[in-house]
């Protein structure tokens, strides 16, 4: 079979393969890059459902890469093998359902199920290719420290990293700030995550800037974000199947900018057996209203106990929209013209007067997040953090005697203990590798929500 190649939600960039696409992040076009097809995996999930994690990611990763097989092979061993769980991301039963944990990485949140393997990646095509990357993102707190401890003293590798100043987790940002490789830029901005966001895609969108300085993207927009998160779900299935007898399950996500509950619906559309996706926010529930009323329209950001989904405008809704609105490029662009300039945009709904025949939202407000971490704790003597309590307060709504329900479980309680104490009213959430953080010198600098200032700082880091 021929490899994948990848075209732009934009339809104005030229089909490219893997390697490009990865390397490129963001479509010159200002489109998000997709597969070209969706390959139909039905007649595999048999023989799938035997194998380890580690095997499972090559067979789906074999799928959408241009890579040769050795190296494919070599680069997900080496990305899996830091986990601290021998299942990679283990699924558990807790009371009527179960949990999916993908927080066994470094970082203690899924974001490096992907990002191990990102970073991995970038390392072996930039001495294939004799090149450098400056990678440029924008974090809500988890993405920001799986990507720099993915690439910290790596050569060939820059990160420029910006988070929103004090709207992160103290120790999140600690896992980010106390990480002193030359190789490493905290910016700690002086706004929303969403600012954020809109600075990196006003870079991004500077092609000459973007290509004079070599730079390049970890966030979600990456397509092999998604691509690594295919697998857990797969892998969930499949081990949630053989020990209930289900054919099918259904999976809870706690939801920010749409790359988790993106990389289920592709998992879906490929052939997992999973008859619902649940999606989950907080307060900030523009995706909710969306998935109620078909009306995408933007509000202001709150903060919340779940800060990595503190978003209202989600990077990866755009690959969502293409495949609803029938794959159309001029399609999209008119949406994402209309919600550019009104903050609005609005599709219709399916002929049963649903805006999605899978996909169900929910909202859980910082009430629900703290009444379902005290329950589980009660009930089931389980810790959930905070953005894996809001999937299980939405999930509740979602519950069906014949198909279990799988939540996923995004992070590891210890990244937010002050939620844990409200919660529980007892300091119960601790993890070495964080408790470590708490003396550890720090480093990063100051900048202002303005294009310009982080367009400079880029420049005299990186050019001298
Ligand atoms: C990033 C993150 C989310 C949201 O995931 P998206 O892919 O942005 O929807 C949820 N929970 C945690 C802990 C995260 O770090």
């Amino acid at each position: 079979m021929k490899p994948m190649r990848y075209i732009s939600t934009r339809g104005q960039t030229a089909p490219m393969g893997f390697q490009e696409a990865v390397i490129t992040g963001l479509a010159p076009d200002g489109g998000l890059l997709l597969p070209e097809r969706i390959p139909d995996v039905r007649d595999r999930l048999a023989d799938w459902a035997e194998l380890d994690y580690a095997d499972l990611a090559c067979e789906v990763f074999r799928l959408f890469v241009d890579l040769p097989d050795p190296v494919l092979q070599d680069l997900v061993k080496a990305s899996y093998a830091p986990f601290r769980d021998p299942a990679v991301t283990p699924v558990k039963p807790v009371g009527d359902r179960w949990v999916l944990e993908l927080f066994h990485g470094p970082t203690l949140a899924f974001k490096d199920v992907a990002l191990q393997f990102l970073s991995r990646f970038f390392a072996w095509y930039l001495e294939q290719n004799d090149r450098t990357l400056n990678i440029l993102g924008a974090t809500s707190g988890d993405t920001g420290s799986a990507a720099i401890h993915g690439v910290k003293g790596l050569s060939r590798l820059r990160i420029f990293m910006m988070h929103p100043r004090g709207r992160v987790a103290p120790l999140q940002e600690r896992q980010m700030t106390t990480v002193l490789d030359d190789n490493v830029f905290n910016l700690a901005v002086s706004g929303t995550f969403d600012d954020c966001q809109e600075i990196m895609k006003a870079l991004f969108e500077d092609i000459p800037f973007k290509q004079g300085l070599a730079l390049g993207a970890v966030n979600s927009v990456n397509w092999a974000r998604v691509m690594a998160q295919i697998v857990y779900y797969f892998h969930a299935a499949f081990r949630v199947q053989r020990a209930t007898g289900s054919s099918t399950v259904r999976f809870s996500v706690p939801t920010g900018n749409f790359g988790d509950i993106l990389a289920g619906w592709f998992a879906r559309a490929m052939g997992l057996p999973a008859d619902r996706l649940v999606l989950a926010a907080n307060e900030n529930d523009i995706l909710s209203r969306f998935f109620h009323r078909g009306v995408y329209r933007r509000g202001e950001v709150v903060s919340t106990l779940s800060p990595a989904m503190d978003i209202q405008v989600a990077s990866n809704f755009e690959r969502y929209l293409y495949y609803r609105e029938g794959m159309d490029p001029g399609r999209i662009d008119s949406l994402l013209q209309a919600f550019r300039a009104d903050g609005c945009l609005e599709v219709k709904p399916g002929a049963q007067g649903e805006i999605d025949p899978v996909i169900r939202a929910g909202v859980g407000t910082r009430t629900d997040t703290l009444e379902a971490i005290r329950r589980v704790k009660d009930a089931h003597d389980y810790l959930l953090d905070p953005h894996s309590a809001v999937g299980w307060h939405v999930a509740s709504y979602h519950l069906s005697d014949d198909v279990p329900m799988i939540c996923l479980a995004t992070a590891h309680p210890a990244k937010f203990p002050d939620a844990i104490r409200e919660a529980t009213g007892r300091d119960l959430a601790h993890h070495p590798n964080l408790d470590g953080l708490l003396d550890a010198p720090t480093r990063s600098v100051d900048l202002s929500a303005e294009t310009d200032a982080v367009r400079t700082f880029l420049k005299e880091h990186i050019e001298s």
